[in-house]
């Protein structure tokens, strides 16, 4: 893969290279002819200057074997210094178009990688993403084979060993649905489909969103507490609503059982800030931007084990955000303070 971009590089550095050349023959050709023709211009005139003594009896005398070297010597001197002078244009402009063809060869490279770079970026970035989702896949596909091929061996394996194991199977497969999801979600994203501005209440989306998460934040005996003032604001109805859905819902997954979770709002002149406050097991200042990445989940033993998840959630959100200028952030002051996501609305 390197060596591709490598090559790239170079071919992109040689077409550039190329254009340079063509553009210097082109204007050299037209100022050598230009030069040249001035030159002849000037040689034309000082033979014609040098034929009107020869007209002149009081200068030259056509008998005169010394007036007739004197006048022969005149032409040759003239065409010496043509030619000298053709040959000084001439090297002037290969010398100019050595320097300005070396000089562009470097220009051409940086300008080769400076196009390329961020086309490899993001094909390294495509490269990690599908190895990533090609291993979120792999676990639990791997785990339901593991457990069929076991019972299948098993000989005595009774009815409800049977259904246990069809349970299992199912739990991994709302697995791979909710990770199929996602990633859908993602790649819909990367191209905007279906993203409308419209002006919408706020408190809808809040509403909505509330709605979505009220059954996990029972199961948990979450109470959800919301301090919101309404707005109408610009923004993509059921993204926005996703987002805050994301938020809350993992609000609550990373909360203790019988604690609160706060939606709260404040306003300034232009925009409206929503907040998402809760009093889990906060996050640590060294994956406050990581959490954003794709498939990143913080520490392991801390949150993979007990919530699940395939940390793709907040990149999803992240990208809404981006979509809205909403600038989604973390504040928390660490392990166990519980934290406090944010995102602002325009106001219409
Ligand atoms: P997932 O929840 O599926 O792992 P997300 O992208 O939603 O994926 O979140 C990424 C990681 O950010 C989570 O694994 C978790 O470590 C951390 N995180 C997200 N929300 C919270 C929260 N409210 N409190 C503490 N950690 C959080």
């Amino acid at each position: 893969m390197i060596n591709m971009f490598a090559n790239a590089t170079v071919k992109l550095t040689l077409i550039y290279m190329g254009i340079l050349t063509l553009i210097c023959l082109f204007f050299s050709y037209n100022w050598y002819t230009i030069a040249t023709a001035e030159l002849d211009r000037s040689l034309d005139r000082q033979k014609n200057s040098i034929n009107v003594i020869k007209e002149r009896p009081r200068f030259f005398n056509p008998d005169d074997a010394e007036d007739e070297d004197f006048i022969q010597e005149l032409v040759e001197e003239a065409e010496q210094r043509y030619e000298e002078a053709k040959g000084a244009v001439l090297s002037r402009i290969v010398a100019s178009n050595v320097i300005i063809v070396s000089a562009g060869t470097l220009g051409a490279y940086f300008l080769a990688r400076r196009t390329l770079e961020p086309i490899e970026a993001a094909h390294q970035e495509q490269i990690r993403f599908t190895a990533d989702a090609s291993h979120e896949l792999r676990t639990p596909l791997t785990a339901m084979k593991t457990e069929i091929e076991v019972a299948l061996r098993d000989k005595k394996l009774s009815k409800a060993e049977a259904v246990e194991l069809l349970h299992s199977n199912i739990e991994e497969l709302a697995k791979l649905s909710t990770l199929s999801e996602g990633l859908l979600k993602l790649a819909r994203q990367d191209e905007s489909v279906g993203i409308k501005f419209e002006k919408v209440s706020l408190d809808a989306i809040i509403q909505k969103a509330v709605d979505r998460v009220e059954k996990p934040a029972k199961h948990k005996q979450i109470t959800l507490v919301q301090e919101v003032s309404d707005a109408k604001v610009s923004a993509d109805f059921d993204s926005i609503t996703e987002m805050l859905v994301i938020l809350l819902d993992n609000a609550v997954k990373y909360s203790p059982k019988k604690t609160k979770v706060a939606i709260t709002t404040h306003e300034t002149k232009n925009h409206i800030t929503v907040s998402v406050h809760d009093s889990g097991i906060g996050v640590r200042a060294s994956d406050k931007e990581r959490i954003f990445e794709r498939f990143y989940r913080a520490d392991n033993s801390r949150s993979s084990q007990n919530a699940k998840g395939h940390g793709l959630g907040l990149s999803i959100a992240k990208n809404i955000s981006d979509i809205h200028d909403a600038r989604i952030s973390v504040q928390s002051d660490g392990a166990d303070t519980g934290s406090t996501f944010t995102f602002r609305l325009k106001k219409v």
